[in-house]
C-alpha cells in the first residue's frame, strides 16, 4: 500500500505536549482557532519515533512537582530539533529544571488572576499585549533565572512569570494563556506559533477536505471497498459524505433500524443521506430482533449491553452481503472518530495510571478482519459541524442534537415494549418541534423526552385517566462534561405539556427536569 501522508505532514504543525493539564487541549484548540494546525501527545512522546517535524513545541502544564522523584520529564530531545519551545506552567518549570534552576514550593500558592507586568517589551513573544489579566495556577515557582534566560514579564507574586532564552528560541511563562480568562493569551499564542514558529496559518476546512480526500483515496487505493454505520447523526453524516467524495459507491453505508430510534428516523436518513447527499445507503430493519432481546429487561447497563452487541451481530450480518466488485473482502471500515476521543486515549494521565484506550468497536475490527478508517480523528465538533455545511450537509442535520447509541431504549425507564417507545417517541417528536418552532433549538445543546413508567391519576372529558409520565430534559452545556438545565419561560412548558397530553395517548402528566450534571446525568439511564 503507498504510504499515506499524516496530516501533521501536510500542515505545519505545532506539537503540544501534554504533562496532564486540565487545559491541555484548550492550548490545540486555541492554535487552530487562528487556523495553524496543532496535534497533542503525551509528554512521554519520544521525538526520534514522532515520525513527522513539527513547526514548535509547546509544553503543557500539569499537576506534578518538576522536582518530584517520579515527575514526568520531556524528551530532551526537543531541544535539539532547531524549533522554538515554549513552556507553559509546569512547562516553564520543566525548562528552568532542566536548565539547573531551583524549582520549589512558593511561600503562596497562585490560582486565579494576576496581573501581568511585561518587563521585555520587545521580546516577541509579548508583542502587542499589555499588562493585562492571565490566570494563574500553581503551587511551585522558580527560585532563580535560569542560566543564559532573561525575564520577560513579572506578576506580584511571581519574579520570574516569563522567562526567555537570551539566544536561542526557548520561552517560558507561569500562567496559562490557553484559559480565555488570560485576556490577551490568543494573542500570546499567535506570536509563538506565527511570528516565532513561522506556522502557515493554512488549517483551514477547506484545505481539510481536499488533502483528507486525497488521504482517504490512497489508503484505500483504487479497488477496495469500505463499510460504515450511519446513524442519522452529525459525525457519521459527515464521515460518510466524505467517504463517499473520496471513492464514491465503494463506500458502503449500513443504517442499523434499531427500534428505538427517533419518529420517522430511519426514512429521514433514508431521504436524506441516500438521495439527498447520494451515499450508497443500505438500511436494515431490525427492530424486531432488538425490540424482541429487550423484552422484559429493565436494567440500563443490560440495554446498552444488549443494543450493543445485537447491532455488532445485524451490522456483521449485513455487511457479509456486500461483495466487493474486486472479488475481495470488504477491506475498511469507516469510524466516526472525532479527536476529544483520540485526546481522551491519549492525554497524559501521570505515572501511576495505565493510559485509557478508547474503545469504539473493538468488537467488528476483530471479528471481520478490517482495518480502522477515521478521517475525523484530528477534528473537534465544530470544525466537523463546520465541515458538514461544506460538504453540502443541510444545516439542521449539521446542527443536530447528540443521540445516544442506545437511542429511546434508554429514554424509556424500564422495560422497553414497542408501546412504550411509541409514546417517547412522539412525545419527544413533540416537544423537539415545538422547541424548533421557538426557534429555541441552537441554544439548546440536548433536549428529549424520557417516559417514565410511574403511573399517574388524571381527568380527560370527565373521565378519570390513569396513565403515565413524561420527563422533559433540556440542557445547556460546552463539554456535556458539566450541565445546566435549560430556563424555559413557562409559557413554553405549558404550551409543550398541552400539547403532549392531548395528543399521545397514554400520558398523564408532564414534568420538566431541573437538576444540573453534576449530579444527575444528560440522560436518565
Ligand atoms: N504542579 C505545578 C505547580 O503546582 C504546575 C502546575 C501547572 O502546570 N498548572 O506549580
Amino acid at each position: 500500500m503507498a504510504a499515506v501522508e499524516q496530516v501533521s505532514n501536510v500542515f505545519d504543525t505545532i506539537l503540544v505536549l501534554d504533562f496532564g493539564s486540565q487545559y491541555s487541549h484548550l492550548i490545540t484548540r486555541r492554535l487552530r482557532e487562528f487556523n495553524v494546525y496543532a496535534e497533542m501527545l503525551p509528554c512521554t512522546q519520544k521525538i526520534a519515533e514522532l515520525g513527522w517535524k513539527p513547526k514548535g513545541v509547546i509544553l503543557s502544564g500539569g499537576p506534578y512537582s518538576v522536582y518530584a522523584e517520579d515527575a514526568p520529564h520531556v524528551d530532551q530531545a526537543v531541544f535539539d530539533l532547531g524549533v522554538p519551545v515554549l513552556g507553559i506552567c509546569y512547562g516553564l518549570q520543566e525548562i528552568a529544571w532542566i536548565n539547573g534552576a531551583k524549582v520549589a514550593r512558593g511561600e503562596k500558592r497562585e490560582y486565579g488572576r494576576a496581573t501581568l507586568h511585561v518587563q521585555e517589551v520587545s521580546c516577541p513573544l509579548f508583542e502587542g499585549v499589555d499588562n493585562s489579566t492571565v490566570w494563574m495556577s500553581h503551587g511551585d515557582k522558580l527560585h532563580m533565572l535560569p542560566e543564559g534566560f532573561i525575564v520577560t514579564a513579572t506578576t506580584d507574586n511571581s519574579p520570574f512569570c516569563g522567562v526567555a532564552h537570551e539566544s536561542k528560541p526557548i520561552y517560558g511563562i507561569q500562567f496559562h494563556p490557553e484559559v480565555t480568562h488570560s485576556s490577551q493569551g490568543k494573542i500570546l499564542l499567535k506570536n509563538f506559533a506565527v511570528n516565532i514558529c513561522k506556522a502557515n496559518q493554512n488549517w483551514t476546512m477547506e484545505n481539510f477536505i481536499e488533502t483528507e480526500i486525497q488521504r482517504i483515496k490512497t489508503l484505500v487505493g483504487p479497488t477496495a471497498e469500505v463499510i460504515g454505520a450511519v446513524s442519522g447523526g452529525v459525525d457519521s453524516t459527515v464521515a460518510a459524505k466524505l467517504m463517499t467524495e473520496a471513492i464514491g459507491e465503494r463506500f458502503h453505508a449500513i443504517l442499523v433500524d434499531n427500534g428505538v430510534l427517533r419518529l420517522n428516523e430511519a426514512a429521514n436518513v433514508k431521504k436524506i443521506l441516500g438521495e439527498g447527499l447520494g451515499i450508497n445507503l443500505t438500511v436494515v430493519d431490525a427492530a424486531d430482533e432488538f425490540l424482541d432481546k429487550l423484552k422484559g429487561v429493565t436494567d440500563p447497563e443490560k440495554k446498552r449491553k444488549i443494543i450493543g452487541n445485537t447491532f455488532i451481530h445485524v451490522f456483521e450480518r449485513e455487511a457479509a452481503k456486500i461483495k466487493p466488485k474486486n472479488g475481495e473482502e470488504i477491506e475498511f471500515l469507516l469510524q466516526g472518530t472525532l479527536y476529544p476521543d483520540v485526546i481522551e486515549s491519549i492525554s497524559f494521565k501521570g505515572p501511576s495510571q495505565t493510559i485509557k484506550t478508547h474503545h469504539n468497536v473493538g468488537g467488528l475490527l476483530e471479528n471481520m478482519k478490517l482495518k480502522l478508517i477515521e478521517p475525523l480523528r484530528e477534528l473537534f465538533k465544530d470544525e466537523v459541524r463546520h465541515l458538514g455545511e461544506l460538504l453540502g450537509i443541510a444545516h439542521d442535520l449539521v446542527w443536530r442534537h447528540p443521540f445516544p447509541g442506545p437511542g429511546i431504549a434508554i429514554r424509556v425507564l424500564g422495560e422497553v415494549t414497542r408501546e412504550q417507545v411509541e409514546i417517547a417517541r412522539q412525545a419527544d417528536h413533540i416537544y423537539i418541534e415545538e422547541i424548533k418552532k421557538a426557534g429555541l433549538y441552537n441554544k439548546i445543546s440536548q433536549a428529549f423526552a424520557c417516559l417514565l413508567p410511574v403511573k399517574s391519576v388524571g381527568v380527560m372529558g370527565d373521565q378519570r385517566t390513569y396513565d403515565q409520565v413524561i420527563a422533559l430534559r433540556a440542557i445547556e452545556t460546552t463539554d456535556f462534561m458539566t450541565a445546566d438545565w435549560y430556563p424555559f419561560e413557562h409559557d413554553f412548558l405549558k404550551a409543550v405539556a398541552s400539547r403532549i397530553v392531548n395528543e399521545v395517548n397514554g400520558v398523564a402528566r408532564v414534568t420538566y427536569d431541573i437538576t444540573s450534571k453534576p449530579p444527575a446525568t444528560v440522560e436518565w439511564e
